[in-house]
């Protein structure tokens, strides 16, 4: 299937995707329950020849586009929630909702999924099989891609003929201020981490600051936990497998001259492999337990599972890059070296269905990737211009995942 004509179809969507993007700009909303958001994406998709589901338990919508010859289904996903911090962009378009702000770029997500929706809609006749439309909330920690799984995302119905159309692949894109205007990038393999929370409580015996000995200080044991746990990565943890153990918050006590009955220190784990993130657990747990013990003082450790780690496919994630470096050019198509440290619960979509995770650069030719405010910041600020880019992008890796390569 050609895609030379997929850009310029982009572009004669440009200003309704840009529209749209401005209307989710200026109206955020938090969480798993966006019922604006999916209003406005609702009367977006409206006349598209589209089976909606609207989810019950969040409201993520599902819309199955039918192909016109028969095939397997493709799943694209764009996620729609925004972060809890104050604007400071000073955009025409900036947030009306004082305290919540699309810092991570789902805004333009939602609208180039919406704009692919519609260019494969026009397409509709010579795609062999289904696309899967994702409209995903929570994905900032609620765990929306979960909970839509959990609702049957993937259980899509049998085509019209009888014929079954399971998911066999499933891209998504994300936005960064890492890259310049347009540019995808990808790898096969680990392509971010998981982010997981420990909570340790270090239990002593309250008492008079004068009289350290009549009590039990959780303070130094503390304080001793965060120093070691830094040490048991660097001399435990595989450097080319690695972890970060980020303490963030240390809170014990209340005034000068008394000793508290407890310490507790709260982190975030980041690994990219699942054998890092279960022994990197072992190995908080142990020195937590070790150091407490030799000071006689109680311990209770918490870990609170975050999302997995985010794995591509790599024949899915060459595949993406071969699909873009056709679509955008080589020059604008980077085969990435590393992981990122962050987290998505895309990742739980990929643990199901073989996919990609692509990265597709939002910072304008004005501004340098390495220096502009980036995702989260309070002034972040996207080049719209790259959302060109990325409906032909989600296009290109639907129509040539069902389609095949070129013979
Ligand atoms: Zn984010
Ligand atoms: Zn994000």
């Amino acid at each position: 299937m050609e895609l030379d004509t997929l850009l310029d179809e982009a572009r004669d969507l440009f200003d309704e995707t840009v529209a749209l993007r401005r209307t989710l700009h200026r109206w955020p909303e938090l969480g798993n329950d966006l019922p604006v958001t999916r209003e406005h994406v609702l009367g977006a998709l409206e006349g598209l020849p589209l089976q909606l589901t609207l989810h019950e338990t969040t409201s993520g919508i599902a819309a199955v586009l039918d192909g016109g010859k028969p095939g397997p289904t493709v799943l694209l996903r764009g996620d729609m929630d925004a972060l809890p911090l104050h604007e400071d962009t000073d955009l025409e378009f900036e947030s009306a909702d004082e305290g919540k702000m699309h810092a991570c770029g789902h805004d333009t997500h939602t609208a180039m999924l919406v704009g692919a929706a519609k260019l494969l809609s026009a397409r509709r006749d010579q795609i062999p099989g289904r696309v899967l439309f994702m409209f995903q909330p929570g994905e900032e920690g609620g765990g929306g891609a979960g909970l839509m799984l959990e609702e049957g995302l993937l259980n899509v119905p049998h085509a019209a003929d009888g014929s079954e159309s399971p998911v066999t692949g499933a891209y998504a894109l994300h936005i960064t201020s890492n890259l310049p205007t347009g540019w995808i990038a990808s790898k096969g393999g680990s392509i971010m981490a998981s982010a997981d929370q420990m909570l340790i409580t270090i239990v002593g015996r309250g008492g008079h600051a004068s009289q350290p000995h009549a009590a039990l200080d959780p303070i130094p044991i503390a304080c001793e936990i965060v120093q070691a746990l830094q040490t048991m990565v660097t001399r435990t943890i595989d450097v080319f497998d690695p972890t970060v153990v980020t303490v963030g918050r240390i809170s014990a006590g209340t005034t000068n001259n008394i000793i508290p009955e407890t310490a507790v220190i709260e982190g975030t784990i980041r690994a990219i492999s699942e054998r890092t993130r279960a022994k990197v657990r072992d190995g908080i747990r142990r020195v937590a337990e070790g150091v407490s013990a030799a000071h006689d003082a109680q311990v209770i450790i918490e870990f609170h599972d975050g999302y997995p780690v985010t794995v591509n496919n790599p024949g899915s994630a060459d595949f993406a890059l071969d699909v873009a470096a056709e679509v955008v050019g080589a020059k604008a198509t980077v085969r990435l070296p590393n992981p990122v440290m962050g987290a998505e619960d895309f990742s739980y979509v990929l643990n199901r269905v073989p996919g990609a995770m692509v990265f597709l650069g939002g910072t304008g030719t004005d501004r340098n990737p390495a220096t502009a405010a980036p995702n989260h910041s309070n002034r972040v600020m996207f080049d719209e211009a790259a959302m060109v880019n990325g409906v032909a992008v989600y296009s290109a890796m639907a129509l040539r995942h069902l389609s095949g390569p070129p013979s």
